[in-house]
């Protein structure tokens, strides 16, 4: 009995050592695709890179070992680690790692290190010397900027020269959905962390599991940089993308207005990141809040899972945001009911209209701002008002209390600007298109 239980425990054992193993290597392919082979020997002292990628090699192709040996450890900040703590971590000495510091503070804040910041240590063997040495420290700073700190032969650390800018490595994929946007763009070569930016940014606008049907075309610019001394290809930012609805398409461009002010912005300008209308209403007055109140015609008090605006019976009602119509119908107490739904968490409601806009049914794309219907008193209502509702992941919340983020618009010279900038990519991605 005792025999079985330890043979029972070892089966057991290599079961959640095989199941480790394949998470394990799952999680590593993940950074995989975003780093290609250099030439050098590579090594990561860091887990979340795949080390079959990286088995340590001779220097240079073919090298005789008379040459040196090159070897470039790539080590990454984990959280709450300040540089000293960090460097220290991966074997570096309390005074090499204040040499360090002292060598680029000029140019960069040790207090704004971030877990995830990428450092690479080079050690090379010199002819009589059986260990590698230290030699340089290359510090990658998103997006694209390289220092480069040398170590003196009396053993410190100076910065060799100004912080480098990478060069630049665009990627375009292109496609059409077989399966889901995740898994067609996956097989089209485009990276993990893309994919996730890229839902983030159509995330506002367009909801990626209901209005993405089979056969809808999607295009995607990624700008990456690149570190030809260690091989190293960051994730990049999308730079351009498409979404090819059978509603029409809608392409999102990133731009910046300032250096360190980017944002993403449709055709016209308009910022992607969209707040829902505080007003759905022409000239509505806020008349009733969200919360407890007693209820005017059930004469109970009940909880008030909208807000209400009173306005003249007639007067146009408008979409929070852009959307789907989900239900468009009767509905009980609520009379004539629109719901639009905004993207996988947000969906706003619309109750009591007079009338609907023609033209509208479930599954009609609208836009912020367009007229859905008119106030009416259909259902349970004492006199003509809009009751509006916001629900976060199918629950009515409070519309005062949502966090959404301000929407900026271009206007004027910046508008001018983008649209010229536009044009530019516009050309680039036909130009990739066309496969040039
Ligand atoms: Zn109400």
């Amino acid at each position: 009995m005792k025999f079985r239980r330890t043979e029972l425990a070892i089966g057991l054992g290599c079961l959640l050592v095989g199941l480790f193993l394949i998470v394990y290597d799952f999680l590593q392919n993940e950074g995989a695709s975003e780093f290609e082979r250099p030439k050098i020997a590579l090594k990561t002292d860091d887990k979340k890179f795949n080390f079959k990628d990286f088995q340590e090699k001779m220097g240079g192709s073919g090298a005789k070992t008379s040459k040196p040996e090159i070897l470039i450890t790539e080590i990454i900040v984990k959280q709450n680690e300040n540089f000293i703590s960090f460097l220290k971590r991966h074997g570096l000495s309390g005074l090499e790692s204040m040499s360090i510091l002292n060598a680029i503070k000029g140019y960069y804040k040790s207090s704004t290190l971030k877990r995830g910041q990428r450092f690479f240590l080079k050690r090379i063997k010199i002819e009589g010397d059986p260990t590698l040495k230290l030699q340089k420290v290359i510090f990658l700073v998103p997006p694209g900027k390289k220092f480069s700190i040398l170590r003196k032969p009396k053993g410190d650390f100076y910065l060799e020269k100004a912080p480098d800018i990478l060069p630049k490595k665009t990627q375009f994929v292109q496609g059409s959905i077989q399966d889901s946007l995740y898994i067609d763009a996956l097989k089209r070569g485009l990276s993990r962390s893309a994919i996730n930016k890229l839902s983030k940014i159509f995330s506002y606008s367009v909801d990626l599991q209901r209005s993405l049907r089979q056969g809808d075309k999607f295009e995607v610019l990624v700008e990456k940089t690149y570190d030809p001394e260690t091989g190293f290809v960051d994730p990049g930012s999308i730079v351009y993308a498409a979404l090819y609805l059978h509603s029409g398409p809608q392409k999102i461009y990133r731009y910046s207005m300032k250096p360190d002010e980017i944002d993403y912005f449709d055709e016209k300008g308009a910022g992607v990141r969209k707040a829902l209308l505080q007003t759905p209403v022409k000239g509505g007055r806020l008349s009733s809040g969200f919360g407890n109140r007693n209820h005017p015609i059930l004469g109970y008090t009940k909880t008030h899972k909208g807000i209400d605006f009173a306005a003249p019976q007639g007067t146009p009602i408008l979409a929070a945001g852009d959307g789907e119509i989900r239900k468009l119908g009767w509905l009980g107490g609520y009379g004539n009911y629109i719901l639009v739904g905004h993207n996988k968490d947000y969906s706003t409601a619309y109750a009591h209209m007079s009338s609907y806009a023609k033209g509208l049914r479930k599954g009609t794309h609208i836009k912020q701002g367009q007229v859905i219907g008119y106030v009416g008193r259909t259902g349970r209502a004492t006199g003509p008002h809009l009751h509006y509702e916001v629900h976060y992941r199918n629950q009515q919340v409070n519309p005062h209390k949502i966090k959404m983020p301000s929407q900026k618009n271009l206007k004027g010279d910046q508008l001018r600007n983008f649209l010229l900038y536009k044009k530019g990519r516009d050309g680039e991605v036909s130009a990739f298109r066309a496969g040039h």
